[in-house]
């Protein structure tokens, strides 16, 4: 049942709709939730596993962990990924580092510790039973991964090293250099090559998952298009997984790789998936400032570098001198004179709106004022260049290779971008959708991280997906049994297939003046100036009113050049932006409702007297996980409940 809600500005764009709980998280102390959970979980024989198919989509981190332990289990996995091999997921861009709770450096860490800093850098706005598990499952991943090779970065004495990431005041973070994900995703790669091998994964590579096919209020196949020859193919399964990935490309401008995009789910979602919190975005407060109008990707400077780094501005008001030439009494070292007890290392969302703030009020660095320095001389000056060069030297060589800077004699200058997004499928404890049989793992599940992601720990939670928790939950899915007898000519199989090839029929029949980039750059840019680092009632109404028109000329207006049976990388792009069009609207819409701050989502009306986010807890402790339903999506509220960590106003001073 729906019923309208008129008490705010968003009213005219949603409606409310019943409330939506996690059912399946046990209550108790929550340090055996997970235990208890996996020992209620209903078991399937090994016999009945090989007559179980599960299609997962995605081979990123989360997507190859889980379909090489459910191939390992026994299962029939069908992989799906739209790039060449398995190995160019997103994934293998990750620089810095995965956190886990091992307290190898003795230093205070914890359980405990880390699950109270995922919901506190959250900013109480994730579920306690889930990020308690994503605590106690890091150790875990960790031993995992050593023992498939991955070659973390050692001590002197062999031991694991590690490093500090933002939010927290231990060392967790293990890292392989500038290339943590790389490595991570060879070792989950080699995990699924054996399948592979072993008969137990059927890989489908340059395959894109354009539809979900439901029977029966169960996910039980996906319509993919073959990109190189073009052929939409329809395959079915017991289960499905979607490990898609994360949705900062709606932005346009962003670290993610090129191809990221929100298909895979926004279909889902249009099949019914509740999509949660899709406002909570992620701005990054180190990457290299934009440098002009051709550029269609930015790069990311690890948060590792804010271990030795320190972020400085001039004092003066537009001071043009040279960093070299600028005194030590004429710097600020913002960050440290205003958060001395985290300093450098506070949280994203902090950093990132200290460094917008420090620009807007003129103090910026660089073409147009849009720069902060990360300077690296005190640590050169303690450690030696060559111990620097040791820890950082791959991001040091990219920064100069970008900018034609050295950064081992000037201050690197940065400045925030879109990196990672928060929201995503709405799942329970067990990572399935509201839709039976539909499971989320990764960054496209709206994540165990609330309303702000600290860094180091998008890694963790892929992993913990894929190798340790799906396999556990789905399970229990499948061991309920009672699955119809379904193949591809099933009249929701076939209805769904129709509908995917009328969609690209008509992409190409459109034959209009307008490239499809030039309409994801408008998006994008529109995303950016309402719906990013700092949101407002009257900016996010405009952007919705701007969306909706550009959506409207794209579908009139759009140039999509070449036919469907070819590869065709301009057909596959107007697809993509086609969905990010109507997330971005959600996006407004979600952030337009949610009229208080809380992590990565700033609602400038909403501060403390000293411009930090000012949470209402009275009215938005709950998570917002919307119904597809046209341009009046209905919103189901889940209350957010703390039994453990008291809901108080965040400090990093
Ligand atoms: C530059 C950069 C550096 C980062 N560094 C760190 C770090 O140091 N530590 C950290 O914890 N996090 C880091 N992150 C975040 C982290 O890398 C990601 O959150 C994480 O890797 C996401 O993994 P995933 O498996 O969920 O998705 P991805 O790795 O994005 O994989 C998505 C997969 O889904 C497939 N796919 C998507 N849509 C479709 C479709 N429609 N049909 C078929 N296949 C599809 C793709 O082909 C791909 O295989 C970083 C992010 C960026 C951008």
């Amino acid at each position: 049942m729906t019923e309208s809600t008129d008490t705010d500005a968003a009213a005219d764009f949603h409606t409310v709709g019943d409330e939506v709980r996690d059912r399946k998280a046990p209550s108790g102390p929550i340090q055996e939730r997970w235990d208890t959970r996996k020992f209620e979980a209903k078991l399937v024989n090994p016999a009945n596993k090989r007559k179980l198919s599960v299609i997962v989509v995605g081979t990123g981190l989360a997507g190859a962990s889980a379909a090489a332990t459910l191939g390992e289990a026994g299962y029939q996995v069908k992989s799906f990924c739209y790039q060449d091999s398995p190995r160019r997921a997103h994934s293998i861009a990750a620089q810095g580092g995965i956190n886990a709770a091992k307290n190898y450096r003795n230093d205070g860490d914890s359980t405990y510790r880390l699950f109270y800093d995922t919901i506190k850098g959250g900013d109480f706005r994730s579920r306690e039973s889930n990020s308690y598990r994503l605590a106690q499952v890091s150790a875990n991943i960790i031993d995992q991964c050593v023992a498939q090779g991955v070659p973390f970065a050692r001590e002197y004495s062999g031991l694991l090293d590690n490093r500090s990431f933002g939010g927290v005041q231990v060392s967790r973070t293990f890292y392989a250099r500038g290339q943590t994900g790389q490595q991570l995703l060879i070792g989950a790669y080699q995990a699924l090559e054996r399948q592979i091998s072993e008969g137990t994964v059927e890989m489908n590579t340059r395959h894109e998952m354009l539809d979900l096919i439901i029977i029966g209020g169960r996910a039980r196949g996906v319509v993919v298009r073959n990109m190189v020859t073009g052929e939409i193919e329809t395959h079915m399964a017991h289960a499905v997984v979607l490990a898609s990935g994360g949705y900062g490309n709606v932005y346009y401008l962003s670290t993610n790789a090129m191809g990221c995009n929100v298909t895979a789910t926004w279909r889902a979602h249009r099949k019914g998936a509740y999509f949660a919190n899709p406002c909570y975005t992620q701005i990054h407060p180190t990457c290299i400032p934009v440098s002009g109008d051709y550029q269609s990707k930015l790069t990311l400077m690890s948060e590792s570098l804010r271990n030795d780094g320190r972020i400085w501005v001039p004092k003066a008001k537009g001071d043009d001198r040279p960093a070299g030439e600028i005194p030590e009494d004429e710097r600020d070292y913002y960050l440290e004179r205003r958060y001395p007890a985290f300093g450098n290392l506070v949280p994203r969302d902090i950093a990132s709106r200290a460094a917008k703030t420090a620009c807007d009020e003129g103090y910026g660095v660089g073409p147009g004022g849009l720069g902060v320095y990360l300077d690296f001389a005190d640590a050169i000056e303690r450690l030696g260049r060559d111990q620097v060069e040791a820890k950082y030297g791959n991001l040091f060589d990219m920064y100069a290779q970008i900018t034609g800077e050295n950064p081992y004699e000037s201050p690197m200058r940065i400045y925030p971008a879109i990196h990672y997004t928060m929201g995503g499928l709405w799942v329970d404890y067990d990572l399935q959708s509201n839709v039976s049989g539909l499971f989320v793992t990764g960054e496209a599940n709206f994540s165990d991280q609330g309303a702000n992601r600290l860094g180091a720990s998008a890694l963790m939670q892929a992993l913990a997906d894929g190798y340790f928790v799906l396999p556990n939950t789905i399970g229990d899915y499948l061991a309920t049994g009672g699955f119809d007898v379904v193949d591809e000519n099933h009249p929701e199989a076939v209805a769904a297939r129709d509908a995917v090839t009328e969609r690209i029929q008509k992409l190409l029949a459109i034959q209009g003046e307008r490239t499809v980039d030039s309409f994801h750059k408008e998006l994008g840019h529109i995303m950016w100036e309402y719906c990013g680092m700092e949101r407002t009632e009257g900016g996010l109404m405009k952007a919705i009113s701007l969306i909706r028109e550009l959506k409207e000329e794209f579908w009139k207006n759009v140039k999509v050049t070449g036919v469907n049976e070819d590869l065709n990388q301009t057909l596959e792009r107007a697809g993509r932006v086609a969905d990010f069009f109507e997330l971005g609207e959600l996006m407004c819409i979600d952030a337009l409702v949610r009229t208080e701050s809380a992590g990565g989502h700033f609602r400038a009306e909403s501060q403390t007297e000293d411009g930090e986010a000012m949470r209402n807890d009275d009215e938005f402790a709950h998570v917002s996980a919307w119904e597809f339903n046209g341009d009046q999506p209905v919103l189901h509220k889940e209350p957010l409940e703390f039994e453990y960590i008291e809901m108080k106003q965040r400090s990093y001073k």
